[in-house]
């Protein structure tokens, strides 16, 4: 007998169960561990000759669960990422024993049609997308630019996924902004289009696009003979939260031929809350779009999703083609299935970049089912008010700069003084630093009209007004430290 078939689950569940609940508590600390430098500890590093056996192996596990990723911490409020709450760790367990492949016909694999629908419609998409949950938004987003690629070059009779680009062809030019993902760029390099293709249009202080400069860039490479393949309208941009205005870039691109793409990893969902949705009027004239339930949602790592409105085109894009070991394997109809072996069901495989993946979908619905698209919006809406919280503290404190308004929960600002000899730049860095290294305050960093920004993001739900708070003091106090001491 295998001895990986050994044991039961709940047993092994309840063996690291209470280490993931000291976890979640903030017990145990990583700092003096070989894990925080990234490193295993020496006993572990040597491929075991001989196993140690189910529980010997849960239990090294639960010693690395206590030096485990602290992203879901309070205060934690770093790049856009947060963990799953308690109801994606219980889906996580489901889905490894119950949730096999997003393929064939099952309950998991049905649910992932329920969560398409529900998050397309707290998104307000249009009716009739059609959508693939993905592994996050890189990937979300190369499917998204590749079915574009599909549709611009089919426009010139050209089917570029079966032929490759013939010779003679016009190259393609994709347009985003210059806060735009790198996902985008690195999309265009894996298309064969190279990174140089994406056109960076420049962005206003707080990182709206520029939509006069838009036009003028299409316009030119359009009378260089260029191929437009994609617009990409930013729904939150990873560096300050701001909105794309969508419509205006819906209208330039429409009037270039162009496919819209919003990517909306981290804010599209926002769209769900009545009072924000005004900023992202127009997206539902888009081509494509993608969220992330891995980031607002906080389903835990691993689950994006990506929409569009013609699902031909990805197909066309994204088909593995027939093969010997699929084909003939199931029923012709599936309609008359009885057995969940009978069909292939769903067929995501040829959408997107995956054959073999877990319904990841299923983290969604469960997400949503325990608080309803009311406790969604109830957070939105909260992490969007410490936001302006802190904006507000930020503006009315003569030590601190608000950097640029935030639109949705990403706040940039910093310490300054009058100090002088007194570099912010330097001595904000240094502020960040201390803030990780003395205090469980730990936003990220980023550039602001060429000046260096505290970079505060809000959508961990574990995160109260009391870090928000905490964090504006720790700000003033160990800037006040460091501007009084310049070395
Ligand atoms: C996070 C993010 C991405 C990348 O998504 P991953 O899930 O980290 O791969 C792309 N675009 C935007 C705007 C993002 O915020």
């Amino acid at each position: 007998m295998d001895a990986a078939i050994s044991g039961n689950v709940s047993q092994a569940l309840q063996r690291i169960g209470p280490s993931l609940d000291r976890f979640v508590e903030g017990g145990a600390d990583a700092v003096a561990s070989a894990y925080v430098r990234g490193t295993v500890p020496s006993e572990l590093n040597d491929l075991p000759e001989t196993g140690i056996g189910l529980e010997g192996a849960l239990d090294e596990l639960s010693v690395a669960i206590e030096h485990g990723c602290r992203i879901g911490s309070p205060g934690f409020l770093g790049y856009i990422t947060t963990t799953s709450t308690t109801i994606g760790a219980a889906v996580q367990a489901a889905v490894a024993v119950a949730g096999g492949q997003r393929y064939l016909l099952h309950a998991f694999n049905a649910l992932e049609w329920t969560a398409l629908r529900w998050l397309a419609e707290l998104c307000r998409l249009p009716e009739g997308v059609a959508g693939v949950f993905t592994s996050g938004g890189s990937s979300a987003n190369l499917i998204a630019l590749g079915a574009a690629r599909q549709a611009a070059y089919e426009k010139l009779g050209i089917d570029i996924a079966q032929g490759g680009q013939p010779a003679g062809s016009p190259a393609g030019r994709i347009y985003a902004s210059e806060r735009a993902h790198r996902t985008v760029h690195r999309s265009a390099a894996v298309l064969g289009l190279g990174r140089d293709a994406v056109r960076e249009i420049p962005c206003d202080r707080a990182g709206h696009v520029d939509v006069r400069l838009l036009a003028q860039a299409m316009a030119e490479d359009s009378a260089a003979g260029l191929l437009p393949i994609a617009t990409v309208a930013v729904a939150g941009t990873t560096d300050t939260g701001a909105v794309d205005p969508v419509g205006d870039i819906v209208d330039v691109a429409r009037s270039n031929g162009c496919w819209v793409h919003v990517d909306g990893a981290y804010g599209l969902v926002a769209n769900a809350v009545p009072d924000l949705a005004p900023r992202f009027a127009g997206i539902e004239e888009a081509d494509s779009w993608i969220v992330d339930p891995h980031k607002w949602l906080a389903t835990g790592l691993g689950v994006g999703a990506v929409y569009v409105r013609d699902q031909g085109v990805l197909t066309r894009a994204f088909a593995e083609g027939e093969a010997a070991y699929l084909e003939g394997s199931f029923s012709p109809d599936p309609s008359t299935a009885t057995s969940q072996f009978d069909a292939m069901g769903a067929l995501w495989a040829d959408q997107s970049l995956e054959l073999s993946a877990p319904p990841r979908g299923v983290l969604v619905w469960a997400a949503l089912l325990e608080i309803g698209a009311t406790g969604l919006r109830d957070r939105i809406e909260r992490h969007v008010d410490f936001a302006r919280t802190l904006a507000d503290l930020a503006r009315a404190h003569d030590e601190l700069e608000l950097m640029c308004e935030p639109d949705l929960s990403i706040v940039c600002f910093r310490f300054r003084s009058d100090q002088p000899g007194v570099d912010l730049d330097r001595l904000n860095a240094r502020l960040l630093e201390r803030l990780r290294r003395e205090t469980p305050l730990v936003p990220s960093s980023t550039i602001v009209d060429g000046s260096f920004a505290l970079r505060p993001c809000f959508i961990n739900p574990r995160t109260t007004l009391r870090e928000v708070r905490a964090l504006a003091d720790a700000v003033v106090r160990i800037g006040r430290e460091l501007a009084s001491a310049p070395t």
